[in-house]
C-alpha cells in the first residue's frame, strides 16, 4: 500500500479521507456509506444483535460494531425534508407516490380493480385572514404596483399591523380537527343521498381518504386527498352502483361547507374556523379515459408536497424551541426553585426569532405562534412546540386504514430485502423466523459523517443523481 505524507494536505476533509482510505478495512466502511444512499445526516448507533434458535438456545449468528472499522453502525436518518436530507426524502417521497398510485391503480396489495371505484382529488384551502398583496395577472395589485411573479410580497398581507395574524395560527392548529370534522360530516352527508341512515350506508360503502398537507405562500395550511369510495370491505369491492363520482363531489362540498370550530379566548376574541371557499373537486381518470387528471399525476403531486418544510429557506426544517427547557424558559434548580434557562437566557427559543432567514410574515406568524403559545386557555395546542410548522401540528401525510400499504410496510419490504442481500454476501443460510429471536441492543452514538466520509457520501449521491438522470432521459 502506497502510504502518503497527510501532513502536505491542507484540506482537514481530504486529510481524513484520505486517513480512511488507508485504512485497512477501508472497503467495510465504505460499503455502509454506500447503503446509506447517500443520506446526508445519518445516525451512528453502537451495540450488538445475536440470533438464537428458539428450540435449542443455541447462538445461530452475532453481530457487535465493536467489528466495524469506525465501531459504529451507520443509518440512514429518514427524514422526510428535503432541505435536511435530499436522499432519504427521496426515498420517502417515493414510497408516499408508491402508496398513493396503489391507491388509485391497484399493485402491492390492492387489486387493479380499484381504478373503477369513485374517486376524486379535492384540495381544502384555509379562509381569508385579511387582504394580501394578490396575483400578478391583468389588474394592478390593491397596493397601486403591478407584482412581478417572482415577487417575494405576493400573498403576504397588504397591512401586517391589521392582518388577523392570532386567527391564521389557529386556523393552522386547528386544521387537522376541521379535517376530522369533515370526514365525519362528508360520512354523513354521503348517507343522506343514498336515502340511508348512516348505520345503513357504512354497510354497504367506504369511504377512504389519503391526504398530504400543503403551506400556501400565506403561511397557512391546505390539504390535497385522494378520497375514494369503496365496498364495506375496502379496496377489494365496488360501491352501490348510486354511490357516483357526482354524488361524491356534491356531498364534499356540502361537507366542507358545513364545518365550523369556535374558538374563544380574551386575549384574541371569538374566532370562527373554517375552510376557505376555494373548494377544487376533480375527478381522477380511469384508466384509458382521456380526462385530464391522471392517478399518475396525482400521485407525484402528493409526493412532491411530502417532502416541503413550511418554508422554503430551510430554516424551519427543524423545530424553533430551546430543548433543555423545553420551550419554556425556565429549569427547576435543586430544590425546585425555578431558574431562567441559561441556555436559551429565558427566551425559550433554540435561536432566537429575529434572525432566522425567513420572510417578515413568516416570522410574524412564528411570533404569533409563541405569544398565543403562552396563554393558558392555548396551552394544549402547544404552539411554541410547532412554531416552526406555523401552528400546524397535524401528520403531514395521513391516509385511512384502508386506502392502499403503509409507508411502514414499504419500509418493512426493503430492510428485508437488505437483510437479504447482507445474507446473500455471507453466504449465509435464511432463518426461519418461527424458530430464531433476534436480541439487539443499540445505543445511540451521535449523528453525521466524519469530515473524510462526508465527501465520499457525497460522491455516493452525486453518482445515484446521474444514474437517475440517466435512467429518466430513457437510458437502460
Ligand atoms: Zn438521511
Ligand atoms: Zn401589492
Ligand atoms: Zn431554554
Amino acid at each position: 500500500m502506497v502510504t502518503l505524507d497527510l501532513h502536505h494536505v491542507a484540506s482537514p476533509a481530504v486529510r481524513d479521507l484520505l486517513h480512511l482510505v488507508n485504512h485497512p478495512d477501508f472497503d467495510r466502511a465504505q460499503q455502509q456509506i454506500e447503503h446509506l444512499g447517500g443520506c446526508t445526516e445519518p445516525v451512528r448507533l453502537t451495540g450488538r444483535t445475536t440470533t438464537l434458535d428458539t428450540t435449542t438456545g443455541e447462538v445461530l449468528r452475532s453481530y457487535t460494531t465493536d467489528t466495524e472499522p469506525t465501531g459504529s453502525l451507520l443509518t440512514a436518518c429518514g427524514n422526510r425534508r428535503a432541505s435536511r436530507c435530499p436522499a432519504c426524502s427521496r426515498l420517502y417521497a417515493a414510497d408516499t407516490y408508491h402508496l398513493i398510485r396503489a391507491g388509485l391503480s391497484g399493485g402491492k396489495t390492492v387489486p387493479n380493480t380499484v381504478r373503477t371505484h369513485p374517486r376524486v382529488f379535492a384540495t381544502l384551502t384555509a379562509p381569508s385572514f385579511g387582504p394580501v398583496h394578490n396575483r400578478p395577472d391583468t389588474r394592478p395589485c390593491r397596493c397601486g404596483t403591478r407584482h412581478e411573479p417572482t415577487d417575494a410580497l405576493l400573498s403576504t398581507p397588504l397591512d401586517p399591523a391589521t392582518y388577523d395574524y392570532a386567527g391564521a395560527v389557529l386556523f393552522n392548529a386547528h386544521a387537522g380537527a376541521l379535517w376530522a370534522r369533515f370526514t365525519t360530516y362528508l360520512r354523513r352527508e354521503i348517507a343522506v343521498r343514498l336515502g340511508l341512515t348512516q348505520k345503513a350506508a357504512r354497510a354497504v360503502l367506504r369511504v377512504s381518504f389519503a391526504k398530504v398537507a400543503e403551506y400556501q405562500k400565506r403561511g397557512l395550511v391546505h390539504f390535497h386527498a385522494v378520497i375514494r369510495l369503496d365496498g364495506p370491505d375496502g379496496s377489494t369491492q365496488p360501491p352501490p352502483p348510486a354511490a357516483t363520482v357526482t354524488m361524491l363531489a356534491d356531498a364534499i362540498r356540502a361537507a366542507a361547507a358545513r364545518v365550523s370550530i369556535s374558538v374563544v379566548s380574551d386575549a384574541v376574541g371569538e374566532h370562527e374556523l373554517v375552510w376557505g371557499e376555494q373548494l377544487d373537486v376533480r375527478e381522477i381518470a380511469a384508466f384509458g379515459t382521456d380526462a385530464e387528471l391522471t392517478d399518475h399525476a396525482v400521485a407525484a403531486y402528493v409526493a412532491k408536497y411530502a417532502t416541503k418544510s413550511a418554508d422554503s429557506s430551510g430554516a424551519l426544517d427543524r423545530a424553533l424551541f430551546c430543548r433543555p427547557c423545553q420551550g419554556r424558559g425556565m429549569t427547576l434548580a435543586a430544590h425546585g426553585t425555578p431558574v431562567t434557562c441559561t441556555t436559551c437566557s429565558g427566551t425559550g427559543q433554540a435561536r432566537p426569532l429575529p434572525r432566522l432567514a425567513v420572510e417578515r410574515h413568516v416570522r410574524q406568524m412564528i411570533r404569533t405562534c409563541w405569544e398565543l403559545g403562552k396563554r393558558p386557555e392555548f396551552e394544549a395546542l402547544k404552539l411554541w412546540k410547532w412554531a416552526h410548522m406555523l401552528g400546524f401540528r397535524g401528520h403531514f401525510s395521513t391516509k385511512s386504514r384502508c386506502y392502499s400499504v403503509t409507508l411502514g410496510a414499504l419500509r418493512d419490504d426493503r430492510r428485508a430485502w437488505r437483510t437479504e442481500q447482507a445474507h446473500t454476501h455471507a453466504g449465509l443460510p435464511k432463518l426461519d423466523p418461527s424458530t430464531t429471536l433476534v436480541i439487539g441492543h443499540w445505543a445511540y452514538h451521535g449523528s453525521g459523517y466524519s469530515p473524510g466520509a462526508q465527501l465520499l457520501a457525497a460522491a455516493v449521491w452525486h453518482r445515484r443523481e446521474l444514474e437517475r438522470q440517466f435512467t429518466a432521459e430513457g437510458g437502460c
